[in-house]
């Protein structure tokens, strides 16, 4: 997907290179550097009312500002940092970073809207992660209702019982929780009611050929009749053209990511399109549909 986006066209890591180790361990001390040396960084991509464009919420996005290779995407050193674990320290710093971040543009006046995180299966693996957030939200001071959490179905069905327990104390503290890519795992619909969570994100796959694949269009109707049906939030990844915003809209969808609306940003560019597209709290209920 990288060299699709032409990001770049280096791959460092992918769990089906089949890497010797010395190479392996390479990456891993670099990316472990990587950590200390503050190389990594977060953009931000904006999640909007399509119809109004209104700013609605933010992904935080992590990239690594490589000193020989330039911006390396995650999907070229997430799944290294999966298998190494070294995707627990980083996890942390993009949870600092991203509470931090949101509370100093709640601190400039800016209205307050939500940041998402993704949280790879790993990290929901430990029950520590309920602390880890606390701690962090302490830290920075940031309201959880401002704080959601990305997780995908792949991580949610590795142990259901454990996952549905920390997801119940993450929803008590008011951190709010989405499932990311929703419709690419083996969801199983019989466990969606019992997982505490307020949004589906209906992946990008299903988005790209919207308007043009029937079995496409298909599974994104029916994702969003089932979130609206079960009283829950649904947006839409990966809307690059008018077309398949007007397909969702008409679809109940109301909310969109994609380049459609900006790509993810920078800081100092996302905080200019924060200032331009935010609306206040008390004008987004008059906004939504
Ligand atoms: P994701 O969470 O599903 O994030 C959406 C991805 O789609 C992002 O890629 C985003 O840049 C891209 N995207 C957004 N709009 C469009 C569009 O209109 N068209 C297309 N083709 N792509 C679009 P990115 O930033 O390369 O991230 C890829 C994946 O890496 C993420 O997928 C997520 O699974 C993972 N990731 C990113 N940051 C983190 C992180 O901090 N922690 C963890 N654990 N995973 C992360
Ligand atoms: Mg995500
Ligand atoms: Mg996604
Ligand atoms: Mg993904």
């Amino acid at each position: 997907r990288a060299k699709e986006q032409g990001r770049n066209n280096f791959q460092f890591y992918t769990p089906d290179m089949n890497f010797r180790a010395g190479e392996l361990l390479m990456l891993e001390t670099e990316l472990r550097k990587a950590i200390d040396e503050d190389q990594l960084v977060l953009h931000y991509q904006p999640q909007v009312h399509m119809a109004s464009g209104a700013l609605v919420g933010m992904e935080a996005l992590v990239r690594w500002r490589h000193p020989e290779q330039g911006m390396v995407s995650p999907g070229d050193f997430i799944p290294l940092a999966e298998d190494s674990g070294l995707i627990l320290p980083i996890g942390v710093w993009v949870l600092r970073t991203a509470c931090a971040q949101n509370r100093a543009w709640q601190e400039m006046g800016l209205p307050p809207i939500r940041v998402s995180v993704n949280i790879s299966a790993r990290q929901f693996r430990q029950i520590e992660l309920v602390r880890t957030v606390e701690r962090i939200l302490a830290e920075t001071g940031l309201d959880p209702a401002w704080l959601e959490l990305e997780i995908t179905e792949s991580s949610i069905m590795y142990d259901i019982e454990a996952v549905i327990q920390i997801l119940q104390e993450l929803n008590a503290m008011g951190v709010r929780l989405a499932i990311d890519d929703f419709g690419t795992g083996y969801s199983s619909l019989s466990y969606l009611k019992r997982l505490p969570v307020s949004t589906l994100k209906i992946d990008q796959s299903f988005v790209r050929d919207i308007t043009t694949d029937h079995n496409d269009a298909a599974i994104a109707t029916s994702v969003i009749a089932l979130a609206r049906s079960m009283g829950l939030e649904v947006i839409a990844e990966g809307v690059e053209a008018p077309e398949q915003m007007a397909f969702l809209q008409q679809r109940g969808c109301y909310r969109g990511q994609g380049y459609y609306f900006s790509r993810p940003l920078a800081v100092e560019e996302f905080t200019a399109w924060y200032r331009r597209a935010a609306v206040k709290p008390e004008e987004l209920s008059a906004v939504e549909g």
